[in-house]
Parts: C-alpha cells; structure tokens; sequence
C-alpha cells in the first residue's frame, strides 16, 4: 500500500507540516487535562475526542506513543489575570465538602466520561498537588536566571524578560490590543503572570504549602503543566495540545516557563481543538451554558453518538452544537450500527480487488490532519459497495476503528425487554395510527420516547428499539 506521510497543523508556524518524531518510532505527548471543580462539559470532551484521534493516529502510523495528562486539582483561578479564587475552593465551600472530596470526584467523573467514549486512557495521569516539589524547583530555577519577581500576593514570571514570549499565539509583550485597559495591580507587563501565589491573610485555603517565598501558598496554574510535562516527557518533546482558548495564555506561559529554564526549544508541535459552541456562544463551566455527558445520555444520546458527533467535523473547525445535529448523528451511527452487524462475521468473498484504493484512502485522510469527515465518509462508502463481498468490508473496518474508535467488534443486536406498561401503550398508539388519530398516536410515541423507547413504523409493523 502507498503510505502517505503524517501531516498535522502546527500552531506553532501555523501551517501544516510533516512529522517527525524526536526519537525515532516514539512520540511524547502531553494534553492538558480537566480542572476538576465541576462536571467536563461536551466542549472540553471534544478536545479529549480530537487528542485521542491524534493518539490512535500516530499509534497507526507505527509510533510507540507515551501519553501524559494532568489532573489541574489547584491553582486555576477564576480569573486567567491570576486574580479571583481558586476554582477548587470555591467549589468545595459551595459545596460545602473538602477540596480533596471535589477533586476525587470530578475527577472520577471525567475518567468514567472519557471510558464512555472510548477515549484511551492516558500512560500517566498526574495530580498539580502530587508535585507541589517539582513546581517549586522550577520556580526556583528561573529565580536564579533572573526571570521572575516577588509582589506582595506572590512571585511572577517576567515576560518582558523572555525573548519569544508569546510566539503561539502572536502576542507583543508590550501588551494587548491598544486602547485595551487593562488592570495590572503590581505586576510589571500585563502578560506577566504568577508562578507562585501568597495564600490570603484574610481567609485560610484548604490547600497550602510551605516555599522558599513563604509560610503558606500554592502554585500557579501554568507551572504544573511545565513541571510534569518535563519530568514524564523529558526537556524536549513532540507534542502538546489543548483547546483553543490555550493558544494565548496558558501555552505561552507553559513555553516561557520551560524554555527559560531550558534554554531552547522545548516542543515540536502545539495541537489546539477549536471550541464547541452552542448558538455561537461558547460553552463554558463558568457562564453555566454546560452540557454533560450524562445530560446527553439522559436526552437518549449515547455517549458514542456524541464521538460520531464529534468525528464529522473537523478538529480545526468549529463545532456548532444542536440537537438537531445530535439526532442526525443518531441516525446517521444507527445505521453504521445495523450496517456492520450486517456484514460481521460474513464469508463473502467478492472484489477483494478493491480493498486497496479504500485503505489507501482511509489512510490518507487521517494522516492529512486527521481528516475524521473525509475518513468516516471512506467507511460508509465502503460499507454501501455492492461489488464489495462482506468479508472484507469487515475486515478493512475492524482495521478502521483502530482510529475510529467505536469498538465495532462489540456492537450488539438489541434484544428489547418491554414492560406490559409499554406494550400497552404501544398497542394504544397502533389503534390510534389505524383510526386516524395521528396526533393522539404522537403523543405516545414521544412519551415512549422520553421512557427510551424509539418506536419505528415498518411493513411488518412496529419495531421498538431502546436509545
Ligand atoms: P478546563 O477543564 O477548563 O481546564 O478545560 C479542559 C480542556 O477543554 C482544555 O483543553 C480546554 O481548552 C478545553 N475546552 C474548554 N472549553 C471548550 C469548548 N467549549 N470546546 C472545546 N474545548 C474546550
Ligand atoms: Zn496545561
């Protein structure tokens, strides 16, 4: 089979471009992960879906893949300028529970979410405050190269003072926008940012350690990802990724903060997931527009809907969410359903001879940036071929869903247990549909709709499947 090189679109550079790994056949790759204060929303879920392509992608292309992912448990703020609460902590006194009661849970939550869709869990997962040491080392290390300063709520990184600040995302150091007010306190630069903050003296935090720069404090949220990121993956790696809403603080942060201690360049490639938005607003926990993975499940949407969902647009696109697009989705990943426990386990043998052009194709798409709509559209045109036999239609798609991800080999006929209450009903809503009384027949069918029942009228009567 012709192979096609591996090209992903570097933000770095903002182009596409070819792959090449560090060492030879492995790839080091961090992702940034959930600040666990409340439930993952589907926005942050699409990012963990985009990173888990990139994953299945480069692990097809032969590449030994080691994957970390932090769990930001302390620090983040509620405000990226480094002031307002740490979000940890407001939650945990909302709540009225321990910070370390919230951030188990979410976190358990968000490792249940990302099982459900088929997202393959990290080689290591590491917690902010299980390396409350390693920050500090850092933080002490651009100390000493001079690139930091005390204020008297913490210590900042100069940015001014760091030559490529802000490359990512072309920022100036000189600042933002003109005209652009912005509020700067004590720090030097507005671009500067905290690497360690003084706990308040007016209200005691639940989550505090003792530096060098005082009694009681806690890192910043940026230094977590330098610290870990570096001790797991080394000095130099090959890829970083995160959402979008990272390509103007948090890497460029991350970037000053190793690359002043290292002295050169730290990553390869940087990765960003463009935003899920609904009604070109963008979800986000703190404006509480949030859509869970369990609210989806509740409306009758499995969580491998969404992963379809999510496959048919591009990573770099934006993602316009609506439940219209859910319900194609469903219908669309019903049919692939039906269509592949059709063809599994088959014997037909016919046109094997053309097998090759569709796993050229397939593999063309994802390595030209991870080309999910292209390659989803190959596995349904190859599904639909009648000059194709069903042995090797199974065949190339159990291949497929090495990056597709659906587990088809576990995809099951659903044998329906129905209750006689919703017999009954079923049985009503015929009578009704046979006396024309199509509006009365609706209503029970949404009914039996929100009870998970999704009725379908066919030539052999009703046939009742559960979503
Ligand atoms: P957080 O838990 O807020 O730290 O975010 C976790 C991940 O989700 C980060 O990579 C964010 O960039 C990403 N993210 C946040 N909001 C969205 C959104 N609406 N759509 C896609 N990704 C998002
Ligand atoms: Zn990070």
């Amino acid at each position: 089979m012709k192979k096609h090189p591996l090209k992903l679109y570097n933000t770095l550079g903002r182009k596409k471009q070819l792959f090449k790994p560090i060492k030879k056949g492995m790839v080091g790759l961090y992702t940034c992960g959930p600040t666990v204060y409340s439930y993952a929303h589907i926005g942050n879920l699409r990012t963990y879906i985009f990173e888990d392509i990139l994953k299945r992608v480069l692990i097809e292309n032969g590449y030994k893949v080691k994957h970390v992912m932090n769990i930001t448990d302390v620090g983040h703020l509620t405000s990226d300028a480094d002031t307002g609460e740490d979000k940890v902590e407001k939650s945990a006194k909302e709540q009225k529970k321990t910070v370390w009661d919230i951030a188990g849970f979410y976190t358990k939550v968000f490792q249940e979410d990302i099982a459900k869709l088929h997202i393959l869990d990290p080689d290591i997962w590491c917690r902010a405050t299980d390396h409350i040491k390693e920050q500090i080392e850092l933080i002490k290390k651009l100390e000493k190269k001079g690139l930091t300063y005390k204020t008297s709520d913490g210590i900042y990184f100069d940015t001014s003072k760091f030559k490529d600040y802000g490359i990512l995302g072309n920022i100036k150091a000189e600042g933002l926008k003109a005209g652009v007010r912005v509020e700067i306190g004590e720090k030097k630069n507005p671009t500067d940012f905290a690497l360690w903050k003084f706990s308040p003296k007016d209200s005691k935090r639940q989550m505090e350690w003792k530096s060098p720069w005082s009694e009681k404090g806690f890192p910043g949220w940026h230094i977590e990802c330098s610290a870990m990121s570096m001790k797991y993956l080394g000095n130099r790696f090959d890829i970083h990724c995160g959402g979008e809403d990272h390509i103007h603080v948090h890497h460029p942060n991350e970037i000053a903060q190793s690359e002043g201690v290292i002295g050169k360049k730290w990553v390869n490639f940087w990765m960003h997931g463009i935003f899920l938005v609904l009604d070109k607003d963008k979800m986000s926990k703190s404006k509480g527009n949030i859509l869970t993975l369990s609210s989806l499940e509740e409306e009758g949407y499995g969580p491998l809907i969404y992963r379809y969902l999510c496959l048919n647009t591009h990573y770099r696109k934006p993602l316009s969410f609506s439940f219209e697009a859910m319900d194609t989705a469903k219908n669309s990943f019903e049919r692939f359903k039906e269509k592949i426990l059709e063809i599994r386990g088959s014997d037909e043998k016919k046109g094997e001879g053309r097998t090759k052009k569709y796993r050229e194709d397939f593999y063309k798409s994802i390595n030209d940036d991870l080309n999910m709509p292209k390659a989803l559209s190959i596995a349904w045109n190859l599904l639909r071929d009648e000059k194709l036999g069903d042995k090797w239609k199974w065949e190339l798609i159990q291949d497929f869903d090495h990056v597709l991800g659906f587990d088809v080999s576990q995809f099951e006929k659903e044998e329906v247990k129905i209750s006689d209450e919703v017999k009954k009903l079923v049985d009503k809503r015929e009578k009704l549909r046979k006396a024309k009384k199509f509006d009365e027949a609706d209503k029970i069918r949404d009914e039996l709709r929100k009870e998970g029942y999704e009725l379908m009228d066919t030539p052999s009567g009703v046939e009742i499947k559960k979503v």
